[in-house]
């Protein structure tokens, strides 16, 4: 089906929450105030799901080449403008996996998680040993990188999985990722500090991005891949693929043409005047680099 990495783990108290609590005590989520809510589902996830005995953890991959304008501008890599949304996707791709467990058993109960649920995603992946946590904060999978996303099926299957060992940070000396962070947002290792972070201020947050931030961008107006870029584990770089009109052309673009180009796409979550706002901040920058 595609998937690259599965993981099983027990829906106990998520191996960070401690961690995750302590970021959000020291104000680094930014305005995103959503992450502060529901905190004993995050810490409790068998909550999510009545009799939940399993979280299956699934990894599947986005292209290494990034989505590209014909006169350069790129977006990050798992944002794909020519595919809906890879919420869509996975679902789709989840609800396919739930129709073989029900052949094993027909009563079991399911719930899909793909950003959909307040669950510390990567925690779990961890724990059930298809990767380690990078640096850069990322899930990073040996062998194959971090180019990919994330879901989670909870199910009230009891899998008899063996049990795994969670997975040593391979990291070692390479401090790559914080070099490359071109807005400081990897304050140290393993922490970052979302409201300096380029894909929250190109995304997420609610106001434009600054001038002075978007000489930081690069040639990127959606998201930002630096920190992966700069791993290792990630390989070769592919040279960016034209999926996009032009940087001119978004910008003359009205909601209508938006919404029929890309509203089923990961674009419709910053919408159409946040994306124009990226790509002027970009152009009054001057500052471009080489796709
Ligand atoms: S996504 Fe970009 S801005 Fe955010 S931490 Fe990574 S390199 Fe820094
Ligand atoms: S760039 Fe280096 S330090 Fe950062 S996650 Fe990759 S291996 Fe770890």
């Amino acid at each position: 089906m595609g998937f690259i990495g599965i993981g099983f783990s027990s829906p106990s108290r998520p191996v960070f929450f401690d961690k995750f609590i302590s970021w959000l005590s020291a104000h680094k989520n930014a305005d995103m105030s959503w992450l502060e809510k529901n905190l004993h589902l995050r810490k409790d996830p068998s909550l999510l799901l009545e009799g939940c005995r399993t979280i299956i953890s699934l990894a599947y991959p986005y292209p290494a080449s990034k989505p590209s304008t014909p006169d350069g501008l790129t977006t990050s890599r798992y944002c794909r403008p020519d595919q809906d949304d890879y919420h869509y996707r996975l679902k789709i791709l989840c609800k396919e996996i739930i129709m073989l467990m029900k052949e094993y058993d027909s009563g079991c109960a399911t719930r899909i998680c793909v950003d959909s649920a307040p669950v510390l995603e990567r925690g779990f992946a961890y724990s059930s040993g298809m990767g380690f946590i990078g640096k850069n904060n990322m899930l990073i999978i040996p062998g194959y990188g971090s180019y990919f996303y994330l879901a989670e099926i909870f199910t009230s299957i009891p899998l008899d999985v063996p049990p795994v060992q969670a997975m040593d940070n391979q990291c070692g000396s390479c401090n790559l990722c914080l070099d490359a962070c071109p807005a400081w947002a990897l304050e140290r290792p393993f922490s970052i500090n979302a409201s300096r972070c380029l894909s929250y201020l190109t995304i997420e947050s609610k106001g434009q991005v600054s001038p002075v931030e978007g000489m930081k961008m690069g040639n990127c107006f959606f998201g930002c891949d630096r920190c992966q870029e700069a791993c290792p584990f990630n390989g070769h770089k592919e040279s960016g693929k034209v999926l996009l009109p032009s940087s001119e052309e978004i910008l003359e673009m009205q909601g209508e043409e938006f919404d029929r180009r890309f509203g089923k796409t990961s674009f419709k979550r910053a919408g159409l005047e946040k994306v124009k706002g990226n790509i002027r901040a970009i152009m009054a920058s001057g500052v471009r680099r080489e796709v």
